[in-house]
């Protein structure tokens, strides 16, 4: 391969060149596998649906030092996804030798894996994508005069040729998994890999600040991103959907240490929400990283309620060799040599950047749920953590006995509050017993309001009490189940509609659902291109701002995905039951009671709401008798 190196910056890892055939012999039972195989079943790793092929090519892009990125997708990337970039191109040599398995430009030798400052690394990408797609490309140096085209399918070159082609690549892949129909099959809906896109995409631009990205789908421009600064492109993504500017809800975090540089944003706890946007990267890579998100959550604690969250977008820079990344192809999760060091210094620095901005503790702050911070010397002021000290770490005792998720249970139990609402549907819980019908001498009597939270009704079998909210959360949540299964709603026409921007990822979820938010009694009509005005409102909403609920709703169904249409019927069902349910406190009349009580019974698991608790309580005849 030295030969072909020597003019050719694409080098080959192993010798076991796939595009070229393989000669293997037909009497002996072990063989390796032909090019064709090889490749396809590393694409299963690499290449699982569109959004991978999509961040494969756009790494490569940023590989190339391009700063002006053009994607278009067609079908959700299953018919087209396009790539264009003017970054530095290849030589015809090198545009053939990319294709093959593990033919790469970023490392030579294994040493380099420790040093790695690329994206791409493994030579693995283009190679599995073209044994599962057509693709063409077009690249051209800037030395060059001429560039090359090259179509190959199924990991074989159709036609290479010169061609004229502005300075850059631009890669096309058709048809993607045309060859595979099983893993074609298991593709989700176009919504599903559409969103998948567009986070694939937003886990790129958001730490690519300084890359102008356009991003196109079905010929119309979603998104088009000019050079930025981080604070820019984050409201550029997901300012569209509030009404202030997004970035006011965000407090800048920076912190410099020998070990590693944190900056970015971390979202004012007044903004924390049920779904909040979390970012970390890593060296421009994005990364899932839960142990740090204990860090982030342990500096706000005590100062949001459990079932909040934060926002927050942070970067880390780190010396390469102290990390991993190369635990799993898709390379989002890594691993840090000095976690534990990396937790504290995380924790410090947000809350330093919390107290900055005299946010002071919202909740009732005990010692019990308070966060050891990591042991500073007294000399050490805030300033140690600035930019002109280099040398912060030596100044940071650590307590090699620190365990935060040890002594610090309170976290955990926020934490395992906030994976709640990532969990599937909150399924409505088995009965327990057995659903006796309650009885009633004659007609239903007029039940009593007892403390404005329960009604009191004598029934024959001793007395029912009923909470009244869960009663109504309960028959709210069948009718709008049934409303959704009948495809008709009641509506009542707002006088002045609301607006509602929404943002990219947003929209395909909008769109999927539209017609059920339509069934349980929402219009939603387009005004823009991503801009909407809610027409009409569920006929019990009353007079508030219906944006907070289909906010939510939009936010919960994202995290539960769109492929099961009951999935999110149910779970619009919910948010909206438990929205517009009668609060403790009101005081019911007769006949709001009498006509509750009646809906209730008639729901053949009365007894349990859909969240799982108790809607009432028999005191039953002999319990009376029994105490009096
Ligand atoms: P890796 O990125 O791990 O090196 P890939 O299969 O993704 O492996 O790409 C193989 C090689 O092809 C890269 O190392 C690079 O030299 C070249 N290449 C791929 N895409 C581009 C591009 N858009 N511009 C320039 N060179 C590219
Ligand atoms: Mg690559």
């Amino acid at each position: 391969m030295d030969c072909l190196s020597s003019f050719s910056c694409v080098t080959l890892l192993f010798s076991d060149s796939l595009i070229f055939p393989l000669y293997y012999s037909i009497v002996d039972i072990i063989h390796l596998l032909p090019d064709s195989v090889a490749n396809q079943i590393a694409a299963g790793e690499v290449i699982q649906r569109p959004a991978s092929c999509l961040k494969e090519l756009v790494e490569n892009s940023l590989d190339a030092g391009a700063t002006h990125i053009h994607i278009l997708i067609v079908d959700a990337g299953r018919t087209l996804l396009q790539v264009i970039d003017n970054g530095s191109g290849m030589s015809e040599m090198d545009a053939r030798m990319a294709f093959e398995r593990h033919a790469t430009s970023k490392i030579k030798e294994a040493a380099d894996l420790f040093s790695l400052r690329t994206m791409g690394f493994r030579g693995e990408a283009l190679a599995s994508i073209c044994a599962v797609a057509h693709i063409e490309v077009t690249t051209r140096r800037k030395e060059d005069e001429i560039g090359t085209l090259l179509e190959i399918a199924g990991s074989q070159v159709l036609r290479q040729e010169p061609c004229q082609c502005s300075v850059g690549t631009n890669i096309k892949v058709k048809d993607l998994f045309y060859n595979v129909p099983v893993r074609r099959k298991f593709l989700k809906t176009d919504a599903t890999e559409l969103r998948n896109l567009i986070q694939e995409f937003y886990h790129i631009a958001l730490v690519y600040p300084s890359v102008r990205f356009t991003f196109v789908n079905q010929d119309e421009v979603m998104m088009d991103l000019p050079e930025q600064t981080y604070k820019q492109r984050i409201e550029a993504i997901f300012g569209k959907s509030t009404a202030k500017p997004y970035s006011a809800q965000l407090i800048d975090v920076h912190v410099d240490t020998e070990l590693v540089n944190v900056h970015g944003f971390v979202g004012k706890p007044e903004n924390a929400g049920r779904n909040a946007h979390q970012y970390f990267f890593v060296n421009g890579r994005y990364m899932r990283h839960p142990y740090f998100h204990k860090a982030v959550m342990a500096a706000y604690s005590g100062m949001l309620p459990g079932e909040l969250i934060p926002s927050y977008f942070i970067y880390f820079d780190i010396d390469p060799q102290l990390i991993d990344v190369n635990i799993h192809p898709t390379k989002t999760e890594i691993k840090f040599q000095d976690e534990q060091y990396i937790f504290q210094i995380l924790v410090a620095a947000i809350r330093e950047a919390l107290g900055k901005f005299n946010i002071t503790p919202s909740l009732d702050f005990n010692r019990e749920n308070e966060i050891e911070m990591p042991l500073l010397s007294s000399t050490c002021s805030s300033s140690s953590f600035s930019n002109s000290s280099r040398s912060t770490l030596p100044h940071i005792v650590t307590d090699p006995t620190y365990n935060p998720f040890k002594t610090h249970q309170r976290n955990d139990a926020d934490l395992s509050s906030w994976k709640k609402l990532y969990e599937p549907l909150i399924e409505p819980r088995e009965v327990m017993e057995e659903q006796s019908p309650i009885l009633f001498s004659s007609s239903l009597p007029i039940p009593i309001q007892y403390n404005d939270r329960y009604m009191l009704v004598p029934c024959e079998q001793g007395i029912l009490i009923i909470n009244q909210h869960r009663a109504h959360f309960t028959v709210l949540y069948h009718r709008l189940l049934s409303q959704m299964k009948a495809q008709k709603g009641i509506k009542q026409q707002v006088l002045f509609p609301e607006e509602w921007h929404v943002s990219a990822d947003e929209q395909v979820i909008l769109t999927s659902i539209e017609k059920d938010l339509n069934y349980v009694g929402f219009d939603i009509e387009q005004f823009a291109k991503t801009g909407y005005s809610i027409t009409a409102i569920p006929a019990a909403f009353g007079e508030r701002s219906a944006l907070p609920v289909l906010k939510d709703i939009i936010r919960q169904v994202q995290d539960i995905g769109t492929s099961v249409q009951e999935g999110w019927q149910q779970r619009i069902a919910l948010i909206l039951a438990a929205d517009m349910a009668i609060p403790y406190g009101k005081h019911l009349s007769d006949q709001e009671m009498t006509d509750l009580v009646s809906a209730l019974l008639e729901i053949p698991n009365y007894s349990i709401a859909p969240d799982g608790k108790r809607t009432l309580f028999l005191l039953s005849d002999d319990e009376i008798k029994k105490r009096l």
